[in-house]
């Protein structure tokens, strides 16, 4: 698996011309094993001991990189953090407007037909996400006995 995921990047890095760094091979590989969304302040802690002095600016810089490239998803979650998460199967997400938390959600969202749609008004689209807003099960057991 952990091979798997540094080949994906070592292949895609060269693909655009891209070296390989050691920031590059451990913030994609941290962002790999936690297997969910995280802050670009959590991935940077958790890749503080393998990376030490590494800088909140290079992590941004590295996951932009990482999302130019087609590994890693941003999602603007509205008025909360900005999250990253390494992109596996396509799915959906599903935002507390409460608490913040973000649950994916195994819908075969068809990304394609919604950027095909875009395209056809003469948009030139990149990606498309599906973005469900409401109150997680916890924060909407909370709010039904307040
Ligand atoms: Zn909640
Ligand atoms: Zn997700």
């Amino acid at each position: 698996m952990a091979t798997t995921a540094d080949e994906r990047l070592a292949t895609a890095l060269r693909a655009r011309g891209h070296r390989m760094t050691s920031q590059r091979l451990v913030l994609h590989r941290v962002l790999t094993e936690l297997g969910r969304h995280a802050k670009a302040e959590e991935i940077a802690r958790a890749s503080a001991q393998r990376l030490p002095g590494l800088s909140l600016p290079t992590v941004y810089a590295t996951l932009e990189l990482l999302e130019e490239l087609g590994l890693v998803r941003r999602l603007a979650t509205g008025g909360g953090p900005v999250l990253f998460e390494a992109r596996g199967k396509p799915h959906a997400h599903a935002i507390c407007r409460r608490c913040g938390t973000t649950t994916d959600l195994a819908i075969d969202a068809e990304e394609d037909d919604a950027l095909a749609v875009a395209g056809a008004t003469g948009f030139v689209a990149d990606h498309a996400q599906l973005l469900i807003w409401g109150l997680c099960e916890r924060c909407a057991a909370q709010a039904a006995a307040a």
